[in-house]
């Protein structure tokens, strides 16, 4: 699932995974468990995520491996908010290989700005301020957005309206998936 903040992936990720019986797995939520336990990386974390920078890919790669292999051997998972880079998803690519799973869908909720904000001011989280807002949507401009050409080049980008209902969003994602 790829999206910007406010953009969904959480709820659409979950509603999804409910549906085909399979993993959800969210970044955010594992680096914010982390950060929950008071390890030495969940404070390395939470610097990140105050600041709305991403956190560094070795630390993501070291806390999402064992969790995505966890889900795999489960029966398989839908990612929520990994890969958010370029490194990151040639590394997701080849743990999938390497799990015997191949990436079926890449799913881009698109959401207008202004409605992001609105979600993101409403929600509150402790990353939710204004400014750290405002940077979060910048760096996925920036860094998570050329995801989406990548995808539509390896021609499994499922392109969504993400400001519709919930219901509707899940709805459309549901009928441009491929077939098993
Ligand atoms: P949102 O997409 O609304 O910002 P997330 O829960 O997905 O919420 O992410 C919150 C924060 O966690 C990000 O701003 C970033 O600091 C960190 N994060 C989540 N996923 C990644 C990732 N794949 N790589 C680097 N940082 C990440």
């Amino acid at each position: 699932m790829i999206a910007a903040p406010g953009g969904g992936k959480g709820t659409q990720g979950q509603r999804l995974a409910a549906k085909f019986g399979i993993q959800h797995v969210s970044s955010g939520e594992v680096l914010r468990a982390e950060v929950g336990a008071g390890t030495p990386s969940g404070r390395e974390i939470a610097a990140y995520q105050q600041r709305g920078d991403l956190v560094p890919d070795r630390i993501v790669f070291d806390l999402l491996t064992p969790v995505v292999a966890a889900a795999a051997a489960r029966g398989g998972y839908i990612l929520d908010g990994f890969p958010r880079t370029l490194p990151q998803a040639i590394t997701a690519a080849d743990l999938g290989r390497r799990l015997d799973l191949t990436l079926d869908a890449a799913v881009y909720l698109n959401v207008p700005e202004p409605v992001l904000m609105q979600r993101l001011l409403a929600r509150a989280r402790a990353d939710d301020t204004d400014d750290v807002i405002r940077h979060r949507l910048e760096v996925f401009t920036e860094t998570t957005s050329p995801l989406i050409d990548y995808y539509r080049g390896r021609g499994i980008l499922v392109e969504v309206d993400g400001d519709q209902p919930p219901e509707s969003i899940t709805a459309d994602i549901q009928a441009r998936l491929p077939d098993h």
